[in-house]
């Protein structure tokens, strides 16, 4: 692999200028599996760690179908017009059932992705959801760096991705549509309970009134659930990513999020929160990659499991003995 085409310095003060060409390379810098590609990308990070934290991180999730593009291109173009500059990422998973992309490959986002205040970064491919992960969490700190001011990250409901676009923002909003009386259908048990606000979209023509009954009744529901946020009362709203109408009351809302949020604390404490879980968590794949891909581990593994497998050895003494013939190969 060669090395990454500019300097340390080139990058951070591309970046700092907000040069569309830089902050993309950086990017692509960061999302590299490469070793030297990974180490200049972190002293880039390191530089640039002084400038984030500006933003307001918002995660966007939804059923597909929802109209998370859509209601992202309305949204984000009504808060370019207000002057805030807005970066648009993407938890996407590649899905072992569709082997690809599930937000999509179609054009989306026309409108807003040639808005000079509007940044949208395609998902980082692939892999594993911790590699998306990191990946979009560096992305995030780079375009804050930039100077974007609202960061959007959007997520379909696959797997666990929408537990960790939670875990990177700030606010989490839960795209909806109202259905024939099922309102619950397509959503994942537990990911209410992880949202800030629900939105039913659509609320346009004949489905106005549906979406006014499915509000209350979210509403209720809501009401006996714990909040996603200490301090916050998550609720339901509506809106027409069609006509726009709802769309700045979202805002709004959000803005009175941060506002309130920032103010009691509870914003400071669950971004540190989310830095210590994130380490913590990378250190964790770190010591278990580590350990499954040592040659002596994993030339003893089979054996080691089929005698627990077989009730010959207790699973206690089995981990000691890994973890022995471990250090023994790493004390050579
Ligand atoms: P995504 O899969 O969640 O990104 O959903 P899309 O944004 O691609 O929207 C799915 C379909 O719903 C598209 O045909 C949109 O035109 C339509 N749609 C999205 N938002 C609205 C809305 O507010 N009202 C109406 N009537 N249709 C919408």
């Amino acid at each position: 692999v060669r090395r990454p085409r500019l300097s340390v310095d080139q990058y951070v003060q591309g970046v700092l200028e907000n040069n569309r060409t830089i902050l993309a390379q950086a990017i692509t810098l960061v999302e590299s599996n490469s070793p030297v590609h990974m180490e200049v990308a972190q002293e880039v990070l390191g530089k640039l760690l002084p400038y984030t934290g500006k933003a307001i991180r918002v995660g966007i999730t939804g059923v597909p179908g929802a109209g998370k593009s859509t209601f992202i291109e309305a949204f984000g173009t009504m808060l370019c017009e207000r002057g805030h500059r807005v970066a648009v990422l993407a938890v996407d998973p590649s899905s072992p059932v569709t082997k690809g992309s599930i937000l999509g490959d179609k054009t989306r986002m026309e409108l807003l992705s040639r808005n000079p205040n509007a940044y949208i970064r395609p998902s980082a491919a692939g892999g594993t959801l911790g590699g998306v992960n990191r990946k979009t969490r560096e992305t995030m700190l780079i375009c804050e760096a930039a100077g974007f001011d609202v960061i959007l990250v959007e997520t379909v409901g696959v797997g666990q991705s929408e537990t960790t676009v939670r875990s990177m923002v700030d606010f989490f909003l839960l795209l909806m549509l109202t259905g024939a009386g099922d309102e619950l259908q397509g959503i994942k048990k537990g990911v209410i309970e992880i949202a800030d606000a629900l939105l039913i979209n659509k609320a346009d023509g004949e489905n106005k009134d549906r979406a006014l009954i499915a509000r209350g009744e979210f509403n209720r529901v809501l009401h006996y659930l714990q909040p996603a946020t200490t301090g916050w009362e998550t609720k339901a709203h509506m809106c027409s990513s069609l006509t726009g109408e709802g769309i700045p009351e979202i805002w709004t809302v959000i803005e009175r999020f941060r506002d309130e949020m920032s103010h009691s604390g509870v914003l400071q404490t669950r971004r540190q929160k989310q830095a210590l879980d994130w380490m913590q968590s990378m250190t964790q794949d770190y010591l278990r990659s580590h350990f499954y891909s040592n040659p002596e581990v994993a030339k003893r593994l089979p054996e080691v499991e089929e005698a627990v497998a077989k009730g010959e050895l207790s699973a206690t003494s089995a981990v000691q003995q890994l973890v022995a013939i471990y250090e023994k190969s790493r004390d050579v």
